[in-house]
């Protein structure tokens, strides 16, 4: 198995590139947020209880998301490799997702962390919010909250993996094709599956 972690801040193109990199490397695509949104549009307890937090900008607890993630895993069995896109999102979703990953015989070979300024990412998500119908993409003051749960919680889980020597940082800004070069040149080295 090659299971990858795609990190950065809200509106660096995880998700841009994850459709891209899954298609690629034949990676099962788990997306948090995708997740959480479809829990939402199915109108599940689960998804009641995450919007409050999404709709003001704020980190899902870690117990809901850690569950979520646990039964996606279960449920596809037949996966060659995961790419996580939005997860994890705190240590202890990281500590979390090591252990459930352990479970199963296989770990974390590598994360991706895409770098872009924050003049551009809050450019990139009002841009966004213009099509995507995403209630959080349109108002910027929630947008500032998404980009400060960022730094206040998300940030050190480059700092955990680090000390594994798993971290590679990607430039994020620029040609989409060329972000991607560099993303799979990366992969490349390592995916010796
Ligand atoms: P973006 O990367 O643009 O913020 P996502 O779709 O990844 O978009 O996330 C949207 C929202 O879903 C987040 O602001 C947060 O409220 C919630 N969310 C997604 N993933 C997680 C996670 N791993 N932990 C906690 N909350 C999450």
């Amino acid at each position: 198995m090659f299971n990858l972690i795609l990190f950065g801040p809200p509106g660096s193109g995880k998700g841009t590139q994850s459709e891209r990199l899954i298609s690629k490397y034949g990676l099962k695509h788990l997306s948090t947020g995708d997740l959480l949104r479809s829990e939402i549009a199915g109108q599940t307890p689960l998804g009641l209880a995450a919007k409050s937090f999404m709709d003001k900008g704020q980190l899902v607890p870690d117990e809901v998301v850690i569950e979520m993630i646990s039964s996606a895993l279960d449920n596809n069995p037949q996966a060659h490799g995961f790419l996580f896109d939005g997860f994890p999102r705190t240590t202890a979703q990281a500590e979390a997702l090591d252990k459930l990953l352990n479970q199963k015989g296989t770990s974390i070979a590598i994360v991706l962390a895409l770098q872009v300024s924050q003049e551009e990412l809050i450019k990139r998500l009002l841009n966004r919010g213009l099509t995507s119908g995403r209630s959080d993409d349109v108002n910027e003051e929630i947008i500032a909250a998404r980009i400060g749960e960022y730094e206040k919680k998300t940030a050190a889980v480059a700092d955990y993996y680090k000390k594994y020597d798993k971290v590679v940082f990607v430039h994020g800004e620029g040609d989409v094709d060329e972000i991607f070069g560099s993303l799979s040149k990366e992969i490349d080295i390592r995916d010796r599956a």
